[in-house]
This record gives structure tokens, C-alpha cells and sequence, in this order.
């Protein structure tokens, strides 16, 4: 792993180490001292002691993924744009501010934000969602999600059970729900929702085919199953059935063979060593199928350690408590 990817996660690590009640008192302050203008980004971080990642607002240029599918979020925070002759697609934001930088990576392919019609997410977390309201806003675009994280995206986070009790950005409301092996239509965009539960309830994977200079290609934009830190899936879940839904997950995962796939961050699908600014398009820069399978076995494994680790925590907590109480 690279020295800025594992400085993005440990900045999201830290984030998440601190309790969702000491959390509320101190957003409360960072929101007073902000004024009406409500700043989700600057009250996240003075709530939770943190800093974002420099790399979560950093620009990049769009890329051509292949085909139709651009990523056209920033330097970390992908954003996903698919185009059809009926319209556009975008999927996830990126921080508050995002939208900016969207619409300028949109222009400079000779796209209008007007045209996009729907908006997906593939996870409702903050840095993926903070800019969905204001685009909706901006283009009249509907917003389709799962039944599970619409309530997060209703709420702007705050029943998230691993972040919530803040807003962690602007409310959006959706106006359809979409659910496992639903078809999106739209002009000839065929893309098919895989709900991948874990990393939020809620979250879902898009999965189409891409046909280039006479080739297809399977293509997936995925949500991975990463754990972050403070989650708990086996010992006192983070919410019920947590365990249950990355094995789901996984078991989705394994049975996907994408030639070309994308993710939420682009340090999670390896974008910075796949290409570099300015390189000329080739729909082949992307083709990494067997880097999809590893990717998901890593994230299998870390998940069986992490319920390995809650159980023999347990274990030891209650010899603990027996040697306190004198049964042993
Ligand atoms: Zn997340």
C-alpha cells in the first residue's frame, strides 16, 4: 500500500475513534461559531478533531475510463459519469465543493451538468454524498438509492450508527428506491444494481458492458467491503446483522468477473497506477481483472481476522471478569 493511501485511511481511522455524543456536544460549538452558512466539512472536522485529506479536495482532470464511463471526481474522491445520448448518469460526489469541480471536469469534455438525470451513490458516506443535494438542486436530476441508506441520505448521516448523530452533510431526498438486480435504463445505459451491504447498510455496486473498437467488457463500479476503524461486526455490532451482510457481499464479489473495475476512492482501485494525467485514452489502461480478485480476497481476509480478533477480545475479557469474580 502507498504512503498517501495509507495517510487517507488513517486520517478516516482517526476520524472515526471518537464517540458519536462527545462528537454531537462539539459540532454543536463548530456550528455556532459558523453562523447560518452551514459548513458540513469545517463542523465534521472541528467534531471529530480531524483534518480531511488534502487528497479528498484536491482537483484532477476527468478521465476517460472507458467508453461512456468517466471518472470526473477529484484527485481520491471518485465520481462517476456514464453518458447516453438521453442524458447522463453521475455517480457519488465528492466533499462540499465538489460539485464545482464536477461541473468544470464536465465542461471539458464538452458536457453540460443539465443533462445529467440520475443520481446514484455507492455508499452514503459524507465524501461521497456531501454534494448530491446541490447537484439535485442544479439539474432536477432524481435520485435513486437503496432502502437502507436512503434514511442516511434523508438524514444527512445522522442515524448512521458509526458516524451519525450529526449532520455530516446537506439532506437529500430520494425519489426512488432501487434494490439488488434492477436494471437502470436510461437512453442505451443498461446498468444493473448489486446491493453490497457492510461498509454502510446500504451500499450497492453498478455493474454494465461496455463495448469498444469491437470488444466488450465487463464493468463494474464497486463499492469494496472495507471495515473502517471503530466498526465492530461480530462482538456488539455496529448495527444488526452486519456480519451477515459482508458475507453477503462477499459472496456477490467473488461470483463478479469485471474486466475494468472502478471504486469509491481511486486509491482503492490502484486509478494513480493505472494512468497519468494527461495519458492518451486507451480503453485497455484499465483492464485489471485479476486486481479485482485480490482486492476482494484482501478485503475477505481482513473481515475474518476482524471477527477472529472480536471473539478472542471476548474470550479474554471474560476470564478476565472471571478471574475478578474468583470462578475462573
Ligand atoms: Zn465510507
Amino acid at each position: 500500500m502507498r504512503q498517501r493511501e495509507r495517510q487517507i485511511i488513517s486520517h478516516w481511522q482517526r476520524t472515526l475513534a471518537v464517540p458519536p455524543i462527545a462528537a454531537m456536544s462539539l459540532v454543536l460549538c463548530a456550528t455556532a461559531a459558523i453562523g447560518a452558512e452551514k459548513n458540513y466539512t469545517a463542523a465534521f472536522e472541528d467534531a471529530f478533531n480531524m483534518t480531511m485529506p488534502a487528497a479528498w479536495s484536491q482537483k484532477y482532470p476527468a478521465t476517460q475510463i472507458i467508453g461512456n464511463l468517466y471518472d470526473v471526481g477529484g484527485y481520491d474522491l471518485s465520481s462517476f459519469l456514464i453518458t447516453s445520448d438521453a442524458g447522463h448518469i453521475l455517480i457519488n460526489t465528492g466533499l462540499e465543493g465538489s460539485a464545482a469541480m464536477i461541473e468544470s471536469n464536465l465542461k471539458s469534455l464538452g458536457l453540460r451538468m443539465a443533462d445529467i438525470k440520475i443520481l446514484l451513490t455507492t455508499q452514503a458516506h459524507f465524501d461521497h454524498t456531501a454534494d448530491l443535494a446541490l447537484i439535485k438542486e442544479q439539474t432536477g436530476a432524481r435520485l435513486l438509492a437503496t432502502e437502507a441508506d436512503k434514511l442516511f441520505l434523508e438524514d444527512g448521516g445522522l442515524s448512521d450508527p458509526l458516524i451519525g448523530g450529526i449532520e455530516s452533510f446537506r439532506p437529500v431526498t430520494v425519489d426512488d428506491v432501487i434494490r439488488d438486480g434492477d436494471v437502470i435504463e436510461l437512453g442505451d445505459i443498461r446498468l444493473r444494481v448489486l446491493e453490497h451491504p457492510g461498509h454502510t447498510e446500504g451500499s450497492a455496486s453498478y455493474a454494465m458492458t461496455i463495448t469498444e473498437s469491437g470488444n466488450s467488457y465487463h464493468v463494474l463500479v464497486v463499492n469494496m467491503a472495507y471495515i473502517n476503524e471503530g466498526v465492530n461486526v461480530a462482538i456488539k455490532p455496529t448495527y444488526h446483522g452486519i456480519g451477515a451482510d459482508f458475507e453477503k457481499t462477499f459472496e456477490s464479489q467473488r461470483e463478479l468477473s469485471p474486466d475494468i473495475w472502478v471504486s469509491s476512492h481511486k486509491s482503492a482501485y490502484g486509478f494513480h497506477e493505472k494512468h497519468a494525467p494527461g495519458q492518451a485514452y486507451d480503453p485497455r489502461a484499465f483492464y485489471d481483472p485479476t486486481g479485482y480478485i485480490e482486492a476482494v480476497r484482501l478485503h475477505e481476509v481482513t473481515f475474518v481476522n476482524k471477527v477472529y480478533d472480536e471473539l478472542l477480545g471476548k474470550i479474554a475479557d471474560n476470564s478476565k471478569a472471571g478471574e475478578v469474580n474468583g470462578t475462573k
